[in-house]
This record gives C-alpha cells, sequence and structure tokens, in this order.
C-alpha cells in the first residue's frame, strides 16, 4: 500500500484557490497603461479611448425635417372636423435651406434632412396632403413638433458623447465623425510577449523529431491576441535551460508590458520554467480551482505582468479567457466589455462533475424549435484534445460547488461569439 500525494484531481487541498480569488489577486496587480497616442479616425475602431470626447456643437446641428413633405406653422392647423388650404411659398434641400420668409397660410415644400426655418413647426408628410397646383389642402390630424428631428437630439453640445475607456465600435467612430473630429486619443497599444516552452517542441515548417510535436500554442495565442490594440512579440520557442529562460523573461520585461509563456508550470521533472521562475522569486504558483488550467504561475517581474500558463492547449485558451483577459482589459483601461456574456441552456446530455472546482467544458449550443437554448458536450473533454474547443461554439461553466448534471438540467453557457 503506497501513500498518495496531493495531485490534481484532489480537491481539498488547502492551497488549492478558486477562479475568484485567482483572478481577483491577478487584477489586484494589473495597472491600467498611462500612455496614449493620436491616431486617425479611420484607425480607432478595437482601440481604447483615453479621453472622454465633450461634444463640440449639437448633432444634428439644426431642426430638419425627418420625412419628404410640407412645413407649416401649426397656427394654420384646420379646426377639427375642418381642412386648410395653403400656398407653396418655397422649397428646402437637404443642403439647400430655404432662407426667405413666408406669410400666414404659406408653407414650405421640404425634403427628409432639409432645415426647417422658424416659425414652422409642424411637417407633414407628403402622402397625407392633397396638392393641386401651388396649394396643398390638409386636415387637422397633425400634431405640433410632428416629424421634426430637433437640434442636439442625437448629441448634445458640452455633454460627453463618450467616456474614457470605451472600446471603440463601429457606430462610435461614425458618432465621432458626425462630430467633425478626424483624430482622437486612444490608449497606446499593449505589447505583449509570448513564449512556448517544452523540448518535445518544433516549429512550424520543421520536421518532426521522434517524440516531438508542433507549437501550436504560440499560433493559438497569437490568433486570439490579433486585435487592434495588442502588439504581439513571439519569443518563439524558448531553450529548455533554466538560466537562459529567466534572462531571457527579464530581458522580455524591460520592453513588453505582458509577457506570457505556455507550458512548464507543473510539478513534473521537466517543468523547467518553473525552476527559472522560482529563481525570479517574484512570481507565485498557484494551483486553482479549475478544471482545464489548474496549474498558473502569475508575478510581476519589476513592474510587468507574467502569466505562466499550463502547457495543453486547452487549458492555454481557458485560462487566457478566465485570466488573462481580463488582465489585458484592465491594462488597456476597458471598462465597458461585459465580464461574461452567459446564458442557462438545457444539458441535453449527463456531465459528470464533482463540486470543489470550476469546471469549463466545451459545448455546442443550439436553439430548439421550442425556442429553448440547448447544449451538449463535444465529447472527449481531455485538456489536450484541441478538437473539442475547434468544435465548440460555447463554453459550459460547470460552478465550483455544482455536482452531476443529469439530462435535462440547467447550464450556465457562454458562447464563443463576442467573448473571442
Ligand atoms: P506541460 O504543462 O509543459 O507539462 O505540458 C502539458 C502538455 O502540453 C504536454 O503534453 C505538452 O507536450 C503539451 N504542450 C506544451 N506546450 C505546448 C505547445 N506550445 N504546443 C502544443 N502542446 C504543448
Ligand atoms: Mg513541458
Amino acid at each position: 500500500m503506497i501513500k498518495s500525494q496531493t495531485n490534481c484531481s484532489d480537491l481539498n487541498e488547502p492551497d488549492l484557490i478558486t477562479v475568484t480569488t485567482a483572478l481577483q489577486k491577478i487584477l489586484a496587480q494589473i495597472k491600467p497603461l498611462q500612455q496614449y497616442q493620436r491616431i486617425g479616425l479611420d484607425h480607432a475602431c478595437g482601440r481604447t479611448l483615453y479621453h472622454a470626447v465633450i461634444a463640440p456643437f449639437n448633432v444634428p446641428p439644426h431642426r430638419n425635417s425627418a420625412v419628404d413633405g410640407y412645413a407649416i406653422n401649426s397656427a394654420d392647423l384646420p379646426e377639427p372636423g375642418n381642412t386648410s388650404e395653403l400656398v407653396i411659398a418655397g422649397c428646402a434641400y437637404a443642403g439647400q435651406p430655404f432662407t426667405g420668409a413666408l406669410a400666414p397660410g404659406e408653407c414650405l415644400r421640404i425634403m427628409t434632412g432639409a432645415p426647417v426655418p422658424e416659425p414652422l413647426n409642424v411637417v407633414i408628410m407628403q402622402e397625407q396632403v392633397e396638392r393641386f397646383d401651388n396649394t396643398i389642402t390638409l386636415d387637422h390630424n397633425h400634431r405640433p413638433h410632428q416629424n421634426i428631428r430637433q437640434a442636439g437630439e442625437d448629441i448634445t453640445q458640452g455633454c460627453p458623447v463618450l467616456l474614457a475607456g470605451k472600446l471603440l465600435t463601429p457606430a462610435d467612430i461614425g458618432l465621432l465623425a458626425s462630430l467633425g473630429l478626424t483624430e482622437i486619443d486612444v490608449t497606446r497599444k499593449l505589447r505583449i510577449a509570448i513564449a512556448s516552452t517544452g523540448d518535445e517542441l518544433h516549429s512550424l515548417g520543421s520536421e518532426l523529431a521522434r517524440g516531438g510535436i508542433y507549437d501550436s500554442n504560440c499560433h493559438t495565442l497569437k490568433a486570439s491576441l490579433d486585435r487592434p490594440n495588442i502588439t504581439v512579440v513571439n519569443l518563439g520557442i524558448l531553450d529548455d535551460n533554466p538560466a537562459s529562460l529567466q534572462r531571457c523573461f527579464e530581458e522580455t520585461a524591460t520592453h513588453c508590458d505582458l509577457i506570457i509563456s505556455t507550458g512548464g508550470v507543473s510539478v513534473g521533472d521537466a517543468d523547467h520554467t518553473r525552476t527559472a521562475l522560482r529563481a525570479l522569486g517574484s512570481i507565485e504558483f498557484w494551483k486553482v480551482a479549475i478544471k482545464p488550467g489548474r496549474p498558473l504561475a502569475f508575478g510581476c517581474l519589476n513592474k510587468t505582468p507574467f502569466f505562466g500558463l499550463p502547457g495543453n492547449p486547452v487549458a492555454v485558451l481557458v485560462t487566457l479567457y478566465q485570466f488573462v483577459l481580463p488582465a489585458i482589459d484592465k491594462m488597456l483601461g476597458i471598462t465597458d466589455r461585459p465580464v461574461c456574456p452567459a446564458f442557462t441552456a438545457i444539458s441535453t446530455e449527463a456531465i459528470r462533475k464533482r463540486p470543489g472546482r470550476t469546471e469549463i467544458q466545451r459545448g455546442i449550443i443550439s436553439q430548439a424549435t421550442t425556442g429553448h437554448w440547448h447544449v451538449k458536450t463535444t465529447g472527449q473533454q481531455g485538456s489536450g484534445i484541441l478538437r473539442s474547443m475547434s468544435l465548440a461554439n460555447a463554453f459550459i461553466i460547470l460552478e465550483h460547488d455544482r455536482g452531476p448534471v443529469k439530462k435535462g438540467d440547467p447550464v450556465t453557457v457562454q458562447p464563443f461569439a463576442g467573448l473571442l
């Protein structure tokens, strides 16, 4: 009979920390970047607004017509049951305002977007009048201010239009353009170094030696971080030598904002990243109650945050979404990304699960004819089985305290759309 030591299936270890605690500890050490750059509006989508934008003028700048029709003064509206005849005294187009004056009993032919001159305050759709030569006849079914877009109804002069920390969307870019802005201050790009560790790893294009595998993590990370506000510095496959790893990480910390390595943070004899990071002193090794992704290294090298992710390809993605992306958002000062857009779906199968750790399984969600969302797993869920992730369109999040899932039970799902 041998005495088994604590291992990755042990959920009662005193030094096991929850996902929430791990994330809190990480975010407590992350500081937002304090530098910004001024860039052209057409390059700003996907960047973080650094300074709030205050509207320099009203949008729309003037009252204008929302329809093609006739602008009149409400004093010329008929009494209920009667009609009025008005003479068309001029025409206003978008971009060609009417500048003359109107007498009582006169109206203006007006097109969508054309300024509505004072004192006119009603626009009637052309389909709702009878026109004969230069006169129109209208009934009483109209209200003051109808079909008129008020000046400043979209954006009011002096008000903040967008707040600092906004991750700029195509609509934001249009909004800024409507204010005549050609340039905008955004948080500077985050420089993220990525590195793969492991003697078995080979770069793409090289021949696989016996026992070797291609380095997929570096490509997964590059693809995940290919975002407008990030510059990836690829350190490649690092020599599995603690002293050179240590030198490389220390040197990289001098010119990158964040370092992410994969592999070598577990407790095996070949986990050299662990040895190298240990020597640096400032990195902690955590056992996080999450599957996959339990071994995680985190700390700061001088002031540069460092993530040592596990080597298994699915664990890389799961820990990236759970821990690294929130840290990146905080560094970039992003304040408006939904943390975890998740909803409930019915599991169409039983799923094994033990209380005491968060399990992030990979699933396929679909909407049943009843309108309810259903989910099934992508099959084998080993942390090395990257196909489980590639087949999936959502994570199935089985919460820390949850036990086994029965067929028909509700489970939390987090769709990849919007997350990636
Ligand atoms: P480790 O965390 O270093 O013990 O690695 C766990 C598993 O992930 C091992 O089977 C490794 O071969 C694999 N692995 C580590 N790094 C990579 C990588 N960059 N690409 C693909 N697989 C990897
Ligand atoms: Mg390894």
